[in-house]
């Protein structure tokens, strides 16, 4: 054994050899792999091998379609076969409601340039022949299906690594991690210790083990999970061609073909964890007793869905563990305050995913960027707030809607509430209807009466639409109350705090009591963060960001911070806000405050402290509404306070509460984009058409010279507002953009201006066309005319947020 490397990776499942291989790829080779056993004895050697380019992000899709194109090129370089057939595959829908999703999964594919498409149920049942018409009403086929050998993907990836300088350890178990000063680690096996600058924790079943040897406590969790494999079929035997890849999403349920008869897997509702607290060491190449009981309820369905595989028995069952994270997506990426340790776990479809994987963490590690936009699988997206008993709750719910129709105002109802803020119950008897971001409790909208607090899931417009209308029309011409604490809130301090955030975001920092809207990129340009700057002293600033970001920023923050002069902190709930918006916003203020808050002494754009009716705070003019508005922030023992005291000021101007769903019809229409959608890392700055706030004249920054060749160049793409000739569904997001009959573009959001009373998609298209020819956008598998607009449909100049 070697006893220095550059990377140590730990664990020799599908993902940890698919990151040895990648970082060989990337151009760095003094690395190994420590496997405690055998390559392949977690959750890899029994799987079902199945893979498929189906994901809710379609970012995480794209990766999927690289993963299962990269069997070839491994089994070129190992001289080992990964055993591929693909066969291509249906997902087939019994429910108008599943037919409509797998439109939506078409129009997506579209623009990501998969190739599939819908097809009636007779067709898939000529290309399917094992399943009975009578259940289905149509199907979507895909080519990019199919499955592989576990096993021999493994050893493929380790092979072709191997022949590019890695070596591999078998039988070397990692038992603790201790990190030098310098950031670098001291890693104690059972067969003697090596010294490695980097970790990469791929331990699969152990990954929380390898997490806690850090005093890292990972949210996964491994479920129980099982297949069948028929006896032979004859009509299978007979074949001329190998069965294709099949979900039947009603009966939940996938399958493929095995030998000469079918495996039948499946995720069903009453889904058991495996090994909740702690995964023992000594698990190994062994699979769980079956519970066949279990799944009856879903094998009785597919028997009576595909008869042929219910009257040929079964041959074999397999009963084994894998993880999941709360959300079903992989964990990857750098831990926050961890120098040099890296995780790629939580890896529920190795072999659709496993390449991508391995990609993304190998650029990551080598090049400082993960070189594709994977927000979705990105380990910040969760923080300190994802127990273990949360990911417990939301891991079970995951695992038992794998197959189930996922509604876009669907809002998952697992481990809630957790996080909360003190006017949650004074919301709650408004009949707010709430959402969880970032694990904390937000109103979406505030119904009539307890009884009509729920919304019907759906594509189309809900019963929430007419109700948020009326939210919209009390913002625009009275005056609205929301809160905003969902918001990342941030203080940076010190000498050099200035200095330092002029460094790291694009645009001038403001004056004194003043605010500065700013993007935040990363080396190679692209937009990694978009923020609200406030200047409160010399050195004390105060910034806004997207709550959900909290730990991805501050990831990236503190590992661009100098050793001292500038301090940062996140408030996270210790900081919670409200925010008035509308004409008569400021009326509804000045009631309550000593300040003069006339335009000409606390103009837009003007942050201060602030004292309002009883409580100590801190003010902005400025709103995300696009109208007069302010945002308040306040010690979470003074939001009552504050709220009672703003309901009670806006009496007399029949103050409203508006929530979420109301806040996005307003920004939509006037234009504004919002961090995860319309500015996401692989977006540049002046495509997104952020021109007015990046400073190229200023210091230099983080990707101002990326940033410099951007601007001359115009990027290639730019974001867009549509408004869309829809009926009775609006864009969501990820639909696909017509233009003259070919697919250009992509929507980021969308959905109903309700003041405008237009139905609005922002999207990017190539920034070469410009606005004639005719645009379409897909609404649910149907291609609307799309109006170019040029500016935004509701209050073009700004005239109102700067009144
Ligand atoms: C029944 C079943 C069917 C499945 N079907 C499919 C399918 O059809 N398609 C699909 O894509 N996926 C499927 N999966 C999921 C798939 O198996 C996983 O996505 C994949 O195996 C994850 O691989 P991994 O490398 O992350 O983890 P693992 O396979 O668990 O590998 C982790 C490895 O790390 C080693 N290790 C851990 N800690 C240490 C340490 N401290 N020191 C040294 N070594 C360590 C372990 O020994 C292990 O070999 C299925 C899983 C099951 C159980």
């Amino acid at each position: 054994m070697k006893s220095h490397v550059q990377v140590a990776v730990i664990g020799g499942g599908v993902v940890g050899c698919s990151v040895l291989y990648h970082l060989t790829k990337a151009g760095w080779h003094d690395v190994v792999l420590l496997e405690r056993d055998e390559l392949t004895s977690g959750s890899t050697w029994h799987a079902a091998g199945g893979m498929h380019t189906i994901n809710g992000d379609p970012n995480v899709a794209k990766l999927q379609a690289y993963t299962i194109n990269l069997y070839k090129e491994i089994e070129q370089i190992s001289g080992q076969s990964c055993g591929v057939h693909i066969t291509a595959g249906i997902m087939l829908a019994a429910t108008k409601e599943r037919f409509e999703f797998l439109k939506m999964m078409r129009s997506r594919g579209r623009y990501l340039g998969l190739d599939m498409e819908m097809i009636s149920v007779d067709e898939a049942a000529r290309r399917f022949p094992l399943m009975d018409k009578k259940h289905f009403i149509g199907a979507l086929y895909n080519t990019l299906e199919g499955h592989v050998d576990p096993s021999g993907v493994t050893h493929a990836y380790a092979k072709a690594a191997r022949v590019q300088g890695a070596e591999v350890y078998r039988f070397t178990r990692v038992k603790d991690l201790k990190q030098r000063p310098d950031g670098t680690w001291d890693v104690i096996t059972d067969k003697g210790n090596l010294h490695a600058e980097h970790v990469v924790n791929a331990g699969g079943l152990w990954a929380r083990e390898s997490g806690r040897m850090v005093g890292l406590e990972l949210p996964l969790l491994a479920m129980e999970h099982q297949y069948i494999i028929s006896d032979d079929i004859p009509e299978v035997a007979a074949s001329p061609t190998e069965m294709l890849h099949v979900i039947d999403f009603d009966g939940e349920i996938y399958m493929r073909q095995e030998g000469k008869g079918m495996l039948m897997g499946t995720y069903e509702r009453a889904g058991v964890p495996w090994s909740e607290r702690e995964t023992p060491w000594n698990f190994g190449h062994e699979l769980l007793p079956n519970d066949l009981e279990r799944i009856a309820p879903s094998l009785e369905v597919g028997f009576e869905h595909f008869p042929k595989i219910g009257q040929a028995g079964i041959k074999r069952v397999v009963n084994g563990p894998f993880t999941f994270a709360p959300d079903g997506n992989p964990l990857v990426g750098p831990i926050r305050g961890l120098k040099n340790y890296w995780v790629a776990c939580a890896v529920m479809a190795g072999f659709s995913q496993g390449g991508g994987v391995g990609l993304s963490l190998s650029n990551w590690m080598v090049h400082g960027d993960p070189g594709a936009d994977i927000w979705g699988m990105d380990v910040s997206r969760y923080g300190d707030w994802a127990t273990m008993a949360y990911t417990n709750a939301k891991v079970r719910e995951n695992y038992s809607r794998r197959f189930r129709v996922r509604f876009p105002n669907e809002e998952l109802a697992a481990a809630r509430p957790l996080r909360t803020t003190p006017i949650y119950d004074r919301l709650q008897a408004q009949n707010a209807v709430f959402g969880a971001a970032y694990g904390l409790e937000h109103a979406l909208w505030f119904a009539p009466s307890k009884e009509q607090a729920n919304e019907e899931v759906t594509f189309y417009r809900s019963n929430a639409h007419d109700i948020v209308a009326q939210e919209c029309k009390a913002v625009r011409e009275g005056v609205g109350l929301m809160e905003i604490s969902t918001y990342a809130k941030y203080e940076v301090t010190g000498p050099d705090a200035e200095t330092w955030l002029s460094r790291v975001l694009a645009n001038r920092m403001p004056q004194q009591g003043r605010i500065a809207l700013t993007p935040m990129l990363n080396h190679e340009g692209k937009l990694i963060g978009d923020f609200t700057v406030a200047k409160l002293a010399a050195d004390r600033f105060f910034i806004i960001g997207s709550g959900i970001a909290e730990n991805y920023h501050m990831r990236w923050w503190e590992r661009h911070m100098p050793e001292r002069g500038v301090a940062i902190r996140a408030f996270g709930a210790e900081l919670v806000g409200l925010s008035v918006a509308g004409p008569k916003s400021r009326t509804l203020l000045q009631k309550l405050v000593k300040d003069d808050l006339s335009t000409a002494s606390f103009p837009f754009l003007s942050f201060r402290k602030m004292e309002i009716g009883l409580v100590p705070a801190l003010a902005g003019r400025i709103s995300f509404t696009g109208d007069l508005g302010y945002e308040i922030w306040v010690k979470p023992e003074y939001q009552r306070t504050l709220y009672d005291a703003l309901l009670e000021a806006g009496k007399e101007f029949a103050i409203r509460h508006f929530g979420a769903r109301a806040l996005q019809s307003l920004r939509l229409e006037k234009g504004f984009g919002t961090w995860a959608r319309e500015y996401r890392p692989i977006y540049g700055p002046y495509e997104a058409g952020l021109d007015r706030f990046i400073d190229l004249r200023k210091n230099d920054f983080i990707g101002r010279e990326a940033a410099a060749k951007e601007k001359q160049t115009g990027g290639t793409r730019r974001l867009v507002t549509f408004a869309v000739d829809a009926t009775d569904a609006d864009t969501i997001g990820d639909e696909p953009v017509w233009h003259d009959g070919k697919v250009v573009g992509w929507i980021t959001s969308g959905g109903y201006a309700h003041y405008s009373k237009t139905s609005v998609a922002m999207g990017y298209i190539p920034a070469g066309i410009n606005g004639s020819g005719k645009f379409e956008v897909e609404i649910l598998g149907e291609r609307r005319p799309a109006r170019l607009c040029a500016k935004p449909v509701f209050d073009p100049d700004g005239t109102r947020m700067r009144a």
